[in-house]
């Protein structure tokens, strides 16, 4: 695990690709939340199966590990096609993104992960490639340089994005639908847990799964990984051997504290960027571009990886000032706040 990293970093570490693989839902059905954007997909899966047509382009955005790669396979699947994967830092050359559109078959899923990473110099391959399934190839340089023209089969291109702000407006246009994941309520998470515990074979209490929902950030694949943990402290820890492998409420408690996952399921990101604001700026407001320096990340990161649970959970607030702690955030960190005359004010 990366040294800044904590059990509710929410992005993919290394070692789960396999988890998030077998405890991923293969239908609609089977995906827990995100109503609106489940019962939309829905319908236009079924109007394109019917008119026996590819399903128009899809752009998936949100934080990380709340569904979209998920979403991209079970869309492959509800409409009977394959998929194939690569993500935008792979794409380096022309010639990468040629040789995977030339090999897709008719109507098959082309999921592009990461799609704001794809260069600019690419990109406008994939406009072709999206409107008229064609892409013109440059080949050579110079007074000989030749463009070639191949023709594509009909595809559904899928791209999914922690950061919608970096797609330029060409790109975006191209997409048919467009779809926001949010994150997921403590029932939804709790379902996940208890589907997941099911899938790995592990038991896990009600009240178990519910601590687990609670405190894992509005992200399944956070629960995934906690629950996962839960059960080596109940399997291993010694203290815990009355529990018998059981994960129970107890059992999740202590493993939770044992792993320093706070009630909220803060991750180490969120804390700095709180206690930032709180302790080197009073509080704020703090504009977006100095606190990104105070605590070392991208502007355009906080704002649409970190702020959104941030805001959601009533910690921060966007003022058109800057940004602002709110009393919560205060009392979370066991801090009062002061006035300028070192009077408590809560
Ligand atoms: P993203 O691509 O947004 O980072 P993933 O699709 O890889 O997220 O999801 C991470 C893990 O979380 C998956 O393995 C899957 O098991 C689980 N997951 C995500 N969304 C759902 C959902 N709606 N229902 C059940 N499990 C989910």
């Amino acid at each position: 695990m990366p040294a800044a990293r904590g059990y509710t970093s929410p992005e993919r570490l290394e070692n789960e690709v396999e988890l998030d693989q077998t405890l991923r839902p293969a239908h609609l059905e089977e995906f827990v939340g995100q109503g609106k954007i489940v019962d939309n997909l829905r319908i236009f899966i079924s109007a394109a199966r019917q008119r026996s047509e590819p399903l128009d382009h899809v752009l998936l955005t949100g934080p990380p590990g709340l569904g979209k790669t998920t979403l991209a396979f079970i869309i492959a699947n509800e409409m009977g096609i394959g998929i194939k994967v690569t993500s935008g830092p792979a794409l380096e050359k022309p010639g990468d993104l040629a040789g995977i559109l030339t090999s897709l078959e008719k109507g098959e899923v082309l999921f592009i992960d990461e799609i704001h990473r794809v260069p600019v110099k690419i990109e406008e391959y994939l406009y072709s490639a999206m409107e008229e399934f064609r892409v013109d190839i440059i080949i050579d340089s110079g007074p000989g340089a030749k463009t070639i023209s191949l023709n594509l089969e009909p595809f559904t291109l899928v791209g999914a994005t922690t950061r919608a702000g970096l797609l330029s407006s060409p790109l975006r246009s191209r997409f048919g639908i467009s779809n926001r994941l949010d994150y997921y309520n403590i029932d939804q998470l709790h379902s996940i847990v208890k589907r997941s515990a099911r899938i790995l074979d592990i038991k896990a209490a009600d009240d178990a799964a519910q601590e687990i929902a609670k405190r894992s950030r509005g992200t399944p694949r956070i629960a995934n990984r906690l629950l996962k943990r839960c059960r080596d402290f109940a399997q291993a820890d010694n203290k815990l051997a009355v529990h018998k492998g059981v994960v129970t409420q107890e059992v999740a408690q202590y493993s939770l504290r044992a792993l320093e996952v706070d009630e909220y399921g803060l991750d180490d990101m969120d804390k700095r960027i709180l206690r930032a604001v709180i302790e080197k700026y009073n509080g704020g407001p703090v504009g977006l571009n100095t606190l990104a320096v105070a605590v070392g990340e991208e502007p355009g990161t906080i704002e649409e990886v970190y702020e959104p649970y941030l805001i959601q959970e009533g910690f921060l607030k966007r003022t058109p000032r800057g940004r602002e702690a709110t009393v919560m955030a205060y009392k979370h960190f066991g801090i009062s706040r002061k006035t300028p005359d070192q009077e408590t004010l809560f």
